[in-house]
């Protein structure tokens, strides 16, 4: 007995040991989870990637007013400067839609190195933090590409990498038309009834934003799904920490 456990206390030292002799930066450090669907039964979360852009308000309202939550992957630096647009992350934020990241730029993270993963990441959480007080605990990779470094980056900032198990294609380069969009909606809710959903759409779409989801709450409505945020159809806080927002004038 008294043998046993002198063993096994050794062993997390010659693992420690082990480790500061090896490469540590790479074999040491966390994965982030990586969130593929919802947990929480009869949901649905809406989430609209690449913006701040303009139809943000048009989203935020239309789910808003039909009793639903959605999140906001936003990016620093792509089809404007966030700062450009933070009084309509205000306004989403202020209806209690999830503000999360989708990095600065809208760069593939598997071809970046630790130092400009951190700053790609840690740009986003400073303009959210300036924009709205908070410090997004959820973020989604471009393209949905990542690898285990992208985990480590995410895991040393607190953010869990967020994916998706639907999407509309209304970010494709050749984006389907509208009728398509909502037809694609359809079979999902209607023909396949899944016990919950993790959509991504694109906020720069304007069929998506005008032509496509005041269908899609009003079917979520229908069925009885419950429009949620990520944060919420995985049982998580969406944020790190919580805080006033500040003014100033930034600029990327
Ligand atoms: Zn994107």
């Amino acid at each position: 007995m008294k043998l046993s456990t002198a063993f096994l206390s050794v062993l997390p030292l010659v693992a420690t040991a082990f480790a500061s002799t090896s490469n540590h930066t790479v074999e040491k450090r966390q994965l982030a989870s990586v969130i593929t669907s919802c947990s929480e039964p009869n949901t649905v979360a809406l989430t609209f990637d690449d913006g701040p852009w303009e139809y943000i308000y048009q989203l935020g309202n239309l789910i808003h007013d039909a009793g639903g939550r959605a999140t906001f992957f936003f990016n620093g630096n792509n089809w404007d400067c966030i700062y450009n647009r933070a009084d309509g992350i205000r306004y989403v934020y202020n209806q209690g839609h999830q503000l999360a990241s989708h990095t600065w730029t809208h760069d593939d993270l598997t071809t970046k190195n630790w130092d400009q993963l951190h700053d790609t990441f840690w740009k986003v959480e400073q303009a959210l933090q300036r924009i709205a007080g908070v410090t997004p605990a959820f973020m989604r990779p471009p393209y949905g590409n990542y690898n285990d470094l992208v985990r480590q980056v995410a895991a040393a900032r607190g953010q869990s990498v967020t994916l998706w198990d639907f999407d509309s294609h209304d970010g494709d380069d050749n984006a389907p038309p509208d009728w398509q969009l909502r037809s694609e909606y359809g079979h999902l809710l209607w023909d396949l009834r899944p016990n919950n959903v993790l959509a991504l759409n694109h906020e720069f779409n304007y069929d998506t934003a005008y032509n496509v989801m005041w269908q899609v709450v009003q079917w979520c409505n229908q069925l009885g799904y419950k429009m949620v945020t990520v944060a919420e159809c995985v049982g998580q806080q969406p944020y790190q920490n919580v805080g006033s927002p500040q003014s100033g004038n930034w600029q990327c």
